[in-house]
């Protein structure tokens, strides 16, 4: 996993306020704010944040869905956030997206059949009509559904099915990534279990990279290599699942996960309520964007805002405690994610 398949560096996105009848810019909502990370092919780099902190605007940025205000997006070495739509076509094939909401992203008036069709017709993929219906089939195969049920609509299917149909349609367009943007949040806990194994099985099977969008630390401890943290536009802590999830060096990160439940029998992690809410990203912070709710702000966070840096081979966070001695920093160590025994 070490070519990167997707680079993102220093993206922004930064949302117009316009008020009266002229329209004037009054202000920004500053979405995404300067961020940057790397996905390799075959990788899972899960995206997550409270509700509001700018991870599916990332995602739609990636999908130029809009105009990024700044920063660069990399596709397998070939930048597309500056590509005139008509060149860019045959990269968009090697990007899908499966959304949150199964009910509302498949067209109610096509059978799946057509839903499937649409982007193997769209991006020119079959030899011909025989290829097209093998295509189809292959595709519910993949996300196990019988092949007999390209006959229906989508409203004959539940929430999971409906879901595995999305992820069929992405996958039909043959691409190297996929975007989930809160993909399974509103699936019942046991078919959310589902479809993620479903989303395992098909990166190992097709060597798929995932940009997996969540606000639900606990779901992608189960299937991701990496996880990105984000804060009001902004990356706080990057690492691998394993040491993220054992010892998180961020304080957000920190509390994010005392909210986790714990496998073992016995045992839970000492829970930490943020105080207040977060912040408006019209008008967020000066210093660190999470001085107002961390329970170890301490002068400098009001002023510096802290840069994302290495604290340890492939972990980075972004908190001015990692300048202070070990003694002085409450997340040196395993701390942060200490279990303690419930009797
Ligand atoms: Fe908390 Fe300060 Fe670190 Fe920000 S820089 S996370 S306020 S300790």
């Amino acid at each position: 996993m070490s070519t990167p398949l997707l680079e993102v560096n220093d993206l922004k996105k930064h949302f117009p306020i316009r008020a009266g009848f002229l329209g004037g810019v009054t202000g920004h909502v500053y979405a995404v704010d300067g961020i940057s990370f790397s996905i390799a092919k075959g990788e899972t780099l899960s995206l997550v944040g409270e509700s509001g902190c700018g991870k599916s605007t990332v995602g739609k940025a990636i999908l130029r869905l809009f105009d990024i205000t700044g920063g660069q997006v990399t596709l397998d070495g070939t930048r597309i956030d500056d590509m005139p739509a008509g060149t860019l076509r045959p990269l968009r094939r090697r990007m899908q997206v499966v959304f949150q909401d199964p009910y509302s992203s498949l067209n109610p008036r096509m059978r799946v059949r057509d839903i499937l069709a649409e982007p193997i017709r769209n991006f020119g993929l079959a030899k011909d009509a025989a290829d097209l219906e093998k295509r189809v089939g292959d595709l519910m195969d993949r996300v196990r559904l019988p092949r007999d049920a390209v006959g229906r609509w989508p409203h004959e299917f539940s929430g999971g099915q409906r879901q595995r149909i999305g992820i069929a349609r992405a996958l039909a367009a043959e691409p190297d990534l996929i975007i989930c943007d809160e993909a399974v949040s509103a699936l019942d806990v046991s078919v959310k279990a589902q479809i993620v194994n479903l989303l395992q099985d098909l990166q190992k099977e097709l060597g798929l990279a995932l940009l997996f969008i969540s606000h639900d630390l606990a779901i992608v401890e189960h299937m991701t290599h990496r996880v990105a943290v984000m804060y009001l536009g902004k990356i706080v802590e990057v690492a691998p699942k394993r040491e993220l999830f054992a010892a998180p060096k961020h304080p957000y990160t920190e509390a994010l996960l005392s909210a986790v439940p714990v496998p073992e029998p016995g045992a839970q992690r000492e829970r930490i309520i943020l105080k207040g809410d977060v912040p408006s990203p019209i008008n967020p912070p000066k210093g660190c964007r999470f001085h107002t709710r961390c329970p170890y702000a301490f002068d400098r966070c009001r002023q510096d805002e802290p840069a994302l840096r290495q604290t340890e081979p492939g972990h980075w966070s972004a908190c001015h405690l990692h300048d202070r001695p070990a003694a002085e920093n409450p997340l040196a160590g395993a701390k942060g994610a200490a279990l303690i025994a419930k009797h």
